[in-house]
């Protein structure tokens, strides 16, 4: 749940802006254990919506502009006209590109009012954007009660953040915002679209977030190259097999007979993929089961693909996980998310959990002159309407 602070300052700020009574909306953002960058190439990924929101109040408004205020950055917008190319705040984006996805299906006939603010770390790998997008969508959707279907508002989130804020992210994101449900993760495929939850019973370990705190620039281009990459690999292997339509439908052993495959990026990209895809299999298996230990050996794997690889890793990244390879303590750790920066996903022992947080503070603080951030995460439910 969401700190009560944070709802109160949100909903004593609209009236005082907006002289209405709203309804309160929270989001939240996500984790991912396993299948990094497989969304987007029609495999499974393994995410957990987290205990950590946007909050929004909400209200429909007959001004005829839309009146958007952003708690954490004390900034106020309105918007005229849902047009993309105009000069607004960008979190203002998010909101209007999803307004823009429910005019596309019929006119809106009316305007709104949002104060929003959360505590998800921004641009930390934890998806604020889908948050604030999958957040929106639940709001209007329920204001002008238009009865959506849950994948529907996941579908027209991502819509908003490929249109408005220009990264072609996978569908896993506003997925994880929506579907997320408390105590739990979930398969899900993203070619179908369809999810499978099972429990999260990690016993003596906790899942620990390090922020490191850094964001390279070019963290958004690198992500739309990557889909670029794997769609140069998935011309070359429908010249070999007319059936495949994405890197999911390729097996390893395809790849490890074409090495030379039109380049060696496309060589390594693909191989992560498939890897990674195996990877997501044996951690649903090794879950079942209850074996964190292999759990947390298939996470010190995704990383050293995503750094050797997929090369979406940086300095500050691999330091974290590197740190905590000497720590019997911590089962396994890799970077999550799009990657350049960010954060890392831990398996730690809860007894541990305090000396995990020195000695990495301690060292990464002396490696780059930043302190990093942690956060003990937890699977929670997904948006909603929540007063
Ligand atoms: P991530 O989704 O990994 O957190 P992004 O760069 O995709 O990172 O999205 C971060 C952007 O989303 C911010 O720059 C801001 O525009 C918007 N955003 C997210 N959370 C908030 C918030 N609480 N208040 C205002 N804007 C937010
Ligand atoms: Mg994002």
């Amino acid at each position: 749940m969401f700190p009560d602070q944070l709802k109160n300052k949100i909903e004593q700020k609209f009236p005082e802006l907006f002289h209405a009574k709203p309804n309160i909306y929270a989001a939240p953002g996500r984790i991912n254990i396993i299948g990094e960058h497989t969304d987007y190439n029609m495999g499974f990924v393994m995410p957990a919506a987290i205990d950590k929101y946007i909050v929004f109040a909400v209200q429909m408004n007959s001004a005829n502009v839309h009146r958007f205020y952003s708690i954490d950055y004390n900034q106020y917008q309105e918007v005229q006209s849902l047009g993309k190319d105009q000069k607004l705040y960008f979190w203002a984006k998010y909101l209007m590109g999803v307004l823009a996805q429910f005019e596309k299906e019929q006119p809106l006939n009316t305007c709104f009012d949002v104060v929003f603010g959360g505590d998800i770390p921004l641009g930390a790998g934890l998806s604020s954007s889908a948050a604030l997008e999958s957040g929106m969508a639940t709001a209007v959707n329920h204001l002008l009660g238009l009865n959506k279907e849950p994948l529907e508002l996941v579908k027209l989130a991502q819509k908003a953040e490929h249109e408005y804020a220009g990264v072609m992210c996978g569908i896993m994101d506003q997925y994880a915002s929506v579907f997320g449900k408390k105590n739990h993760v979930f398969k899900l495929d993203c070619r179908t679209n369809t999810h499978h939850y099972f429990p999260l019973e990690l016993g003596d370990y906790e899942l620990w977030l390090v922020n490191t705190k850094v964001k390279h620039s070019l963290a958004s281009s690198e992500y739309n190259d990557r889909r670029a990459e794997c769609e140069r690999a998935v011309s070359y292997f429908q010249t070999h097999d007319s059936g495949i339509q994405s890197l999911s439908d390729v097996s390893l052993e395809l790849i490890n007979q074409h090495p030379q495959m039109p380049d060696a990026v496309s060589y390594k990209r693909s191989k992560f993929i498939v890897e990674e895809l195996l990877r997501v299999d044996e951690a649903s298996r090794v879950l079942d089961l209850g074996n964190l230990e292999e759990l947390g050996k298939l996470l010190y794997q995704t990383h050293h693909g995503l750094q050797h690889e997929y090369e979406v890793s940086c300095q500050e990244l691999d330091f974290l996980v590197d740190e905590t390879r000497i720590m019997p303590q911590v089962l396994g750790a890799r970077m999550m998310g799009g990657g350049f920066g960010g954060c890392t996903l831990n398996l730690v022992h809860k007894d541990f959990s305090g000396d995990f947080e020195k000695k990495l503070t301690t060292s990464y603080q002396n490696k780059f002159s930043i302190a990093p951030e942690f956060y003990l995460v937890q699977p929670e439910d997904g948006a909603r309407l929540v007063s």
